[in-house]
């Protein structure tokens, strides 16, 4: 029988995406959900546990059942509106969930751990390429949540042997090029998937959050990469930690995963309309609070030591993939 991993947030966005990744890697991915914000139809790959991280209880009983050789992290709230007006919730919901999951891992003696963190840990670097050295300064309770949760890995490391790979992700957009699953939030909060929602008239507009930014067009720009890259990371990551000898036990590894490439909202919105070939009835709007002006990574290590190659991570095939999506696969709650 195949080797189980547990993946929390399996209904989700990223974690959907993952499963299917390992699915095809050889793993049986095991979703953990409480489905708060994810969706039953994305669970297409593997088995599906129907809980809440902060139920210890259940979490023993799943890791005691599956038995899985490592597990994959990606439940999270990650809406960074939402983190600046409710901290509480994303303490409670990002890390004690995390504590509560980090304690029944090494409980259940499970030594491999990969962790879905984020950019927004490191804040406002003006002009810096942000890579695994860059100072992690958040502007907000989503990156301090996920800053707290990799500075737990590393203390539980110390003590307990569990090895980890932290992976900060920058803007991951598309979807499966196969349309099984792909992106939908409820509500959208996202810039491609609101953009593609403007264009087939599912929103009046979009708005653009704020113009006044010290970039070439006064709009913010981010590093995207492909969901699909992405996921295949977590996997080159997953036998990376069990290979055993590459990382000490107790160690924690951080990549960055990006492509190096920093993009407009304004040029991701011209691409979309190419992409689609469809005008994007758009408005100009404040400031988000909470964006920091410029996120572009530097992710040669994650090439370097894991052979990551972010080959699809170009916005007309992200758009493409994500467009596809839209126009053909969108859950229906
Ligand atoms: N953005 C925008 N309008 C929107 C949503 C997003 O102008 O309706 C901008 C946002 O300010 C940021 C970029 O698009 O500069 C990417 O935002 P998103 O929410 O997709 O990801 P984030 O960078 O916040 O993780």
């Amino acid at each position: 029988m195949a080797d189980k991993v547990l993946v929390t947030g399996g209904a989700g966005y990223i974690g959907s995406h993952a499963c299917k990744a390992l699915a095809r890697a050889g793993f049986i991915p095991v979703t953990y959900d409480n489905f708060c914000t994810g969706w039953r139809e994305a669970v297409k790959f593997g088995c599906c546990e129907e809980g809440d991280l902060l139920d210890r209880a259940q979490l023993d009983e799943v890791f005691a059942r599956h038995n899985p050789v490592a597990v994959m992290h990606f439940a999270a709230l990650s809406q960074v509106g939402e983190a600046m007006a409710a901290p509480g919730k994303y303490w409670r919901g990002n890390v004690c969930a995390s504590l509560n999951l980090i304690e029944a891992t090494v409980a259940a003696g499970v030594r491999d751990f990969v962790f879905s963190s984020t950019c927004a840990t490191y804040g406002d670097h003006d002009g810096v390429v942000l890579d695994e050295t860059t100072p992690q300064l958040p502007l907000n309770a989503y990156g301090a949540s996920k800053r707290a949760i990799e500075d737990m890995l590393r203390d539980f490391g110390a003590a307990s042997g569990l090895r980890s790979v932290i992976f900060r992700y920058f803007n991951v957009a598309g979807a499966d090029p196969d349309s099984e699953v792909g992106e939908f939030h409820q509500p959208e909060t996202h810039l491609i998937p609101l953009i593609l929602d403007a264009i087939d008239g599912k929103r009046p507009a979009l708005t653009i959050h704020g113009t006044d930014y010290p970039t070439q067009d006064g709009t913010c720009i981010r590093d995207y990469v492909h969901v699909m890259d992405l996921v295949d990371a977590h996997v080159l990551g997953l036998g990376w930690l069990r290979k055993g000898e590459a990382l000490p036990r107790g160690g924690t590894e951080v990549f960055c995963l990006g492509t190096g490439n920093g993009f407009s909202v304004r040029e991701v919105v011209n691409h979309s309309r190419h992409v689609t070939n469809r005008p994007v009835p758009m408005q100009d709007g404040p400031r988000r609070a909470g964006d920091a002006v410029k996120l572009v990574s530097g992710s040669e290590k994650a090439g370097r030591v894991l052979g990551w190659r972010p080959d699809r991570s170009t916005l007309p095939l992200m758009i493409a993939d994500a467009w596809r999506w839209h126009q053909t696969g969108h859950y229906s709650g």
